[in-house]
Parts: C-alpha cells; structure tokens; sequence
C-alpha cells in the first residue's frame, strides 16, 4: 500500500491525502479549500475531570517517562479488568510513540490491525493518521499515540462506558507521564471520555480546553495539565473524506499552538 503524503499549495490551501485507494485518491480535488486562521478559543473544561483525591501510583515517584510508562504497563498486566479481555482480543494495545512527546493523539481503541501487531493505528486509519502527523512537520515517533481502551471490542464495535471507564485510568496516567503540551482527541468517543462532556462534534471542535488527566498525577509537580483539541478520528475521515479539510484546521490550530511549521511541498 503506497501512502500519500499531505499537500500544501500556497500558503492558504491545504490538502490531506488519503491512504491509496483509488477512491480516496479522487477525494483529493475536495479537499482543496482556502482555510482562513481559525481563531483558537481557550475553553475551561469544569473540574468534572479532575478527582478530588488522587491515588498515588508507582510512576508518579519515578522521573524518567520510559521507566515511568513501564511501571504502569505492568501494572496493566494481563489485563481481565473489564469484559473486553474476553472478547476475542489477541493482545493489549499499550500506546507508542516518544515519552516526552509535546503532542499525543487519543484514538478509541484497537481494531484488528492494532490488536494483530499490538500497535495503534497501524491500519488504513493510521496510515491517514501518519499523513497528519507529516503534514504538521513531524513524525510519527516524535508524538505519543494512544487509546481509550486497550483491548480490540469485537468487530470494532464503539467501546462501551463501563469498558471505557475501567481502562481510561491508564490512558490518564500515561499522559501525566508524557505531559504533552498538547492531546488531540481523535474522535467523539475519545474526546468525551477526556472530557467527560457530552456534546456533538460540532461542538466539541475548533477550541483548546484545558485538560487534567483524571486521577493521575506527575512526577513533575510544576505540570499543571495540558491542551486538548478535538478533532475527527481518521476511520471517520477515511469514510467521509469531505471532512479531511476540517481536520486539517484542527491541526492548524494545534500547529500554531505548538510553533510548527508544515513541511515545504516536496520535503
Ligand atoms: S480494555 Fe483496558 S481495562 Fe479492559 S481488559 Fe483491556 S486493558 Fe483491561
């Protein structure tokens, strides 16, 4: 499978590009669109998302994010905690990408691609995913990416509320131990259960909230939280390309956030 790289033409036309398939491919004359500066909106997200009381665990003492994300990988264990385990997973799907990631993606949960090789977003959807990361003038191992839930839900079915509250802790954790300057929610699943709101996409897109992982402390006592934007989840995006324009100004705004500039066309 070839991968397509994002395009830029001009300063104020952007495009994403689509994994390659013959459909995808003829998407790309929709994507081209003018995309004015979004104005970023720093939203509070209400203390919903912040407990009261925090339970100490074995990272929070260690200062080295991969020693640190380790700890809390085998704390995950064999995982049997929610009913996902026994529902045709071939593995847990812990996260990848750089500990000390500035910018972290949060997805769903595995599909069969990721529950195969134990990696998320290694399918079609994260090939597209991969085009993103290029097209902010980055790579895939400079970010962290990872999941609500770690298990595959059979036939990919959205993961359900109890499934995501019992696994959701982990992914807390590892953010407080990557302490990203940024977490894009992939998707309306992910980006309700990192904010515990319930909203439309409509609604939840084109603002910064701020962010605290629930329950999970740093190492860091300086880190205070982070930025999380939303936007659509790629499997999303790869289904209605029409959206790809709408992510991209997503991105813009994560981009602009972080500094990062887009790769000249041809890099
Ligand atoms: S989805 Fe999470 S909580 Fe459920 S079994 Fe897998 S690792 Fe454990």
């Amino acid at each position: 499978m070839g991968i397509y790289d994002f395009y830029r033409r001009g300063p104020r036309v952007a495009e994403i590009a689509a994994v390659a398939e013959p459909d995808d491919q003829s998407t790309l004359q929709e994507l081209r669109e003018e995309m004015p500066a979004r104005k970023s909106v720093i939203a509070k997200v209400a203390n919903e998302n912040i407990l009261p009381v925090l339970t100490p665990h074995a990272e929070q003492a260690v200062s080295d994010p991969i020693a640190a994300l380790k700890l809390i990988r085998e704390d995950l264990g064999d995982c049997t905690r929610c009913k996902l385990h026994k529902q045709g997973r071939k593995q847990i799907v812990f996260g990848v990408g750089n500990p000390r990631a500035d910018l972290m993606f949060v997805g769903e949960g595995p599909g069969a691609d990721e529950d195969t090789q134990g990696e998320p977003f290694v399918g079609r959807a994260g090939q597209l995913l991969n085009n993103m990361i290029k097209a902010m003038g980055i790579r895939r191992e400079d970010v962290y990416i990872a999941n609500v839930v770690k298990c595959r839900p059979p036939g990919n079915r959205t993961p359900e509320r109890d499934e995501c509250e019992t696994c959701s802790p982990f992914l807390m954790r590892q953010i407080a131990v990557v302490k990203p300057k940024v977490v894009v929610a992939l998707g309306a699943v992910s980006a309700k259960n990192l904010l515990a709101i319930n909203a439309p996409m409509s609604e939840l897109r084109g603002r910064f909230y701020d962010f605290v992982p629930a329950g999970a402390r740093s190492s860091d006592p300086s880190w205070q939280g982070t930025k999380l934007a939303v936007t659509y989840h790629p499997a999303f995006l790869l289904r209605d390309p029409r959206q790809k324009g709408e992510a991209w100004k997503d991105l813009q705004m994560v981009m602009k956030y972080l500094g990062l500039t887009p790769p000249k066309s041809g890099t």
